[in-house]
């Protein structure tokens, strides 16, 4: 019987191993998913939590209980892919050897990458750091906060500029916005890396009175000036400042062949198997296609795998349905004050945002809640 082993309980892993389990009958394979955490944590959540707006309790379940029975479940992180050996090695020493791999480990914060990150600035990329970012807020009684991206990529790549949004309307709230000063800085010579959305952004900026810097790739944070300097020689102060974290792929692809230099995995853009194996599979966040790392991403990409791994071990073509990903990325955008608006593209096609309304904001708070029901589960 093969072997299927996926690395990584989010997200991308998740879904992958609940539809193989559908189509794949038990003496075909057996299916493993390694991972790191016991806990899968729906991370869209973390921008409410820093604005006390969601209980964190909500964001998080049992990843053996969001699993098909036929799945078996290993928890522990793995420190070596031996790719001759066709095996993964954990922490604990431990080796599960495989006929087929997808690798599903998402994205991994390295604060060190950008010198006074982690005593300088506050982020919502970890539960815990938007619980620290809360109370911080909660403490703040005016001032300048400036919001940044410490390097690209970075995941749910709207996150800085929705938060931005929020934050306008949370200080509106308690009437702290007319002695607070907004910043909002972002690496390219506009505020977002896609035209369209950046077209779209601008004037809603300028519009709440947010100030705009770009060019702004931060290269130091001194914490004790309270100063945040970029590599185009720009100096910030703040009183608070808000940046993505550096993220990088998982440190057991770092210095592999097929991972590039930040442990991106170098992956197929439309067959999404991994450089040169065709027995490997990379998903979501992992990869190193110049495409959005989010969860919808991986929602996208994953019936994609599956068709392969099934086309491959019944030696038949991929069903013709989902044979290549085409690109195709869904992303909400909050625009604050109870509106939202819709990001939808692929590689052919650039979003045409819609008017920020309220019925888009609705959906995607009731999208938080189903996550659980429709997503993992592979029902949606
Ligand atoms: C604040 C925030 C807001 C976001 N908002 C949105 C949004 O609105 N829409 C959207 O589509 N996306 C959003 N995202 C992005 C989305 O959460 C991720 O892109 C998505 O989770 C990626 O899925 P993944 O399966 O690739 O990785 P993940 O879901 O991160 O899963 C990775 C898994 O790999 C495991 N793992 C890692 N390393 C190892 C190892 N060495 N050994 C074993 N296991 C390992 C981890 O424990 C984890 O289970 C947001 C993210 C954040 C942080």
């Amino acid at each position: 019987m093969k072997r299927i082993v996926i690395i990584g309980g989010g997200m991308g892993g998740t879904l992958i191993a609940n539809l193989l389990a559908r189509q794949l009958k038990p003496r075909e394979a057996h299916i493993t998913v390694i991972s790191a955490s016991a806990r899968h944590m729906y991370q869209p959540g973390w921008l409410y939590v820093a604005l006390g707006r969601q209980d964190p309790r909500a964001l998080s379940r049992s990843e053996r209980g969001l699993l098909s029975k036929k799945v078996a479940l290993h928890i522990g992180a793995v420190s070596k892919l031996d790719l001759e050996g066709q095996q993964v090695e954990l922490e604990g020493g431990e080796s599960l050897p495989y006929d087929y791999l997808v690798i599903a480990t998402g994205s991994r914060m390295v604060l060190e990458d950008l010198p006074g990150f982690a005593g300088g600035a506050q982020h919502f990329y970890t539960e815990e750091a938007a619980f620290r970012l809360h109370a911080q807020l909660e403490e703040f009684n005016g001032g300048r906060i400036v919001i940044g991206v410490g390097g690209l990529p970075y995941k749910c790549p709207v996150a800085p500029l929705e938060f931005t949004f929020l934050l306008d309307e949370y200080l509106a709230h308690r009437g702290l916005r007319g002695r607070s000063e907004i910043v909002y800085t972002f690496p390219l010579g506009r505020v977002f890396t896609i035209e369209s959305v950046a077209e779209f952004a601008q004037p809603l900026l300028e519009q709440r009175g947010i100030k705009i810097e770009t060019f702004f790739n931060a290269e130091e944070i001194l914490p004790d000036q309270k100063l945040v300097r970029s590599m185009e020689g720009t100096e910030l102060n703040y009183e608070l400042l808000i940046m993505t974290p550096p993220h990088r792929g998982a440190k057991f692809l770092e210095g592999l062949a097929i991972a590039d230099a930040q442990g991106w995995v170098k992956t197929d853009r439309a067959t999404l198997q991994v450089a040169d194996h065709p027995n490997i599979w990379a998903v979501g966040d992992a990869t190193d296609l110049p495409i959005s790392k989010a969860g919808s991403t991986a929602h996208f990409e994953a019936p994609v795998i599956v068709a392969h791994i099934v086309a491959a071990l019944r030696g038949s073509a991929p069903d013709p349905r989902h044979a290549e990903y085409g690109g195709h990325v869904m992303c909400f955008l909050e625009t604050g004050y109870g509106k939202a608006s819709l990001l939808d593209f692929d590689y052919q096609h650039s979003p045409q945002v819609a008017q920020p309304n309220a019925i888009t904001h609705y959906q995607k708070m009731v999208f938080n809640k189903a996550y659980w029901y429709i997503v993992p589960t592979g029902v949606f």
